[in-house]
């Protein structure tokens, strides 16, 4: 007993040491709320900080960063309409290290941005460090009503992979909840997300190191993912940077199939380095997340290409040469009565210019950026203007106008003609 006891007090004080000798010991919930408000204060033109929701149990605010260039000057539809990145941790309330991941990279995307406003430049991240407040409080998987979260959203739901028992701490079962959504953190997270033109959503959950599929591609249960080519090459992009390898999810109801199948974002799973709050310092810490930050910074560095990208190469000849430099395809590239079903990345196209009725050259080219559909209607739309991207003069179509040089002379002529008959 004895020896149980001082183990006991070892595990204590342990912690307490080691954070006064070498730094800070890791968040909890109420010094992440802080320092997240904190942090997102001392960047006022680029970030915003908001309590979006609350805990189901214990009123806990449920708190995130809205990060763009001029945040406060954008209206609500300008900020809507630019390309997002959503990261978020801790559906899962012991995954603590996820909690630190994604404080470290909004952190990290705020100095580089404060620094070269072109890092931020089009683009809009939102991260929400705790999902689940009430479970991080206490150290839960699963939240103050024995849900697990990730088991929770309407895609897919129930399918496979959970429970229909609540299960509460220090059990940690994967119950789906009464009904798909059926959550007060799940439908915060949702309605956040829905304000939101996604391009990649970013879950960060702890344990297997390595990132998680939306749904399963394999076995059991298996679905295609629609968008595939886009999604190995992210993949791989993501293990060239960070080494990670991908698998099937375990469960259905997990946030990323909702985020891939309801909002067309390449959505997956990021499950970072598995430390213990009590032993582990902020640099410890860091150390231990480098090569997920890495696949963080990849993603955002290379946002706008997720999906199919279509520029526009030039405009001449009454020909408009596009080039897809996404990193997915691009479907149903329309263009007045030209339709062109797929352009795979990095090929080009050539299309005829168009005319309206009353002449002008039609401007708009608009295509989808993504296979999947989603759960609107042309969420993957992207229309673009030839005008706008190309500075290009718009273009008459040839006429041929009678030349009024012409016609004067020949009048006088005709005049001469008679009055020499007169
Ligand atoms: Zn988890």
């Amino acid at each position: 007993m004895k020896k149980v006891a001082l183990l006991l007090i070892i595990v204590i004080a342990l912690p307490l040491l080691f954070g006064s000798a070498q730094g800070e010991i890791l968040h909890n919930y109420y010094t992440i709320q802080e320092d997240t408000e904190e942090l997102a204060n001392m960047y006022p033109d680029i970030a915003i900080y908001r309590e979006h929701g609350e805990s189901g149990m214990g009123s806990l605010g449920i708190f995130s960063v809205d990060v763009a260039l001029n945040i406060s000057e954008l209206s609500e539809e300008e900020l809507r309409a630019l390309p997002t990145m959503y990261v978020d941790a801790a559906h899962h309330g012991n995954e603590q290290m996820a909690v630190e991941a994604a404080y470290f990279f909004l952190k990290e995307v705020l100095e580089k941005s404060a620094a070269d406003p072109t890092y931020l430049e089009g683009k809009r991240l939102v991260v929400t460090p705790v999902v689940n407040a009430d479970g991080y409080l206490i150290d839960c998987r699963n939240n103050a009503m024995g849900v697990d979260l990730n088991r929770n959203y309407p895609y897919m739901w129930g399918e496979y992979g959970t429970s229909g028992i609540p299960s509460f701490c220090p059990a940690s079962g994967t119950y789906r909840g009464s009904s798909a959504g059926s959550e007060i953190e799940t439908q915060a997270n949702m309605e956040l997300m829905s304000g939101m033109n996604l391009y990649v959503y970013l879950s960060g959950h702890t344990g297997s190191n390595d990132i998680v599929l939306p749904w399963k591609i394999t076995g059991e249960y298996a679905v295609d993912i629609p968008d595939w080519e886009l999604y190995e090459r992210f993949l791989e992009a993501s293990n060239n940077v960070s080494g990670l390898g991908y698998r099937d999810p375990s469960g259905a109801g997990e946030s990323i199939a909702w985020g891939y199948g309801a909002r067309t974002a390449i959505s997956v799973i990021v499950e970072v380095d598995e430390m213990q709050w009590f032993i582990a310092t902020f640099e410890d810490a860091r150390d231990a997340l480098d090569n997920e930050l890495k696949m963080y910074e990849m993603a955002w560095e290379n946002l706008t290409l997720m999906g199919g990208n279509i520029q526009i190469e030039s405009v001449e000849n009454d020909k408009i040469t596009l080039k897809n430099i996404g990193w997915g395809a691009a479907y149903n590239i329309t263009y007045g009565k030209q339709i062109v079903e797929i352009v795979e990345s990095e090929e080009m196209i050539v299309l005829d210019i168009e005319y309206e009725t009353d002449n002008s050259m039609i401007d708009m080219i608009t295509y989808n950026r993504m296979n999947i559909t989603g759960e609107e209607e042309s969420m993957t739309e992207i229309a673009i203007s030839i005008k706008e991207e190309t500075g290009h003069i718009e273009q008459q179509k040839w006429i041929p106008y009678p030349n009024i040089i012409l016609i004067i002379l020949t009048v006088v002529m005709s005049i001469k003609l008679r009055s020499r008959n007169d």
